[in-house]
């Protein structure tokens, strides 16, 4: 479902509809998850969930689609590093979000505790 922030199409409902490229590293029903295009880590994957909403506490009215969310960003740790993340919410302008549709970093191997979003 796309959906327009402004008057720009959103760019990770984009991504989700497959209208423009991403490196996608997951799919379900749920959850679309894809390489950070500017990586601040080894291995730096963004989870979104497929339905457009803003920011991780309107997940909080879906406790399925929040625990999915969680769910993949495991499994890619696991898949592509030693299984030991770190996840990252931004939500809000003034706490550096900059895409508005909920998104989940995950920051795994090599650089992931250090570094700052
Ligand atoms: P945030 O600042 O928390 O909203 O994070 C947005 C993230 O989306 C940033 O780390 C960007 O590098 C990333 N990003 C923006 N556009 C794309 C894109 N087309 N493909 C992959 N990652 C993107
Ligand atoms: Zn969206």
């Amino acid at each position: 479902m796309s959906e327009a922030t402004g008057d720009q199409p959103c760019v990770f409902c984009r991504i989700v509809d497959g209208e423009i490229p991403a490196d996608v590293v997951h799919s379900d029903d749920d959850v679309v998850a894809f390489r950070d295009s500017s990586p601040k880590a080894e291995v730096h994957v963004l989870v979104v969930p497929r339905a457009h909403v803003t920011d991780v506490t309107d997940l909080v009215d879906d406790p399925a689609l929040l625990a999915a969310l969680v769910r993949t960003a495991g499994e890619v740790a696991e898949d592509f590093a030693d299984g030991d993340f770190r996840l990252v919410f931004n939500t809000g302008a003034g706490a550096g979000q900059t895409v508005f549709h909920a998104h989940a970093h995950v920051l795994a191997g090599r650089g992931a505790a250090a570094v700052g979003l």
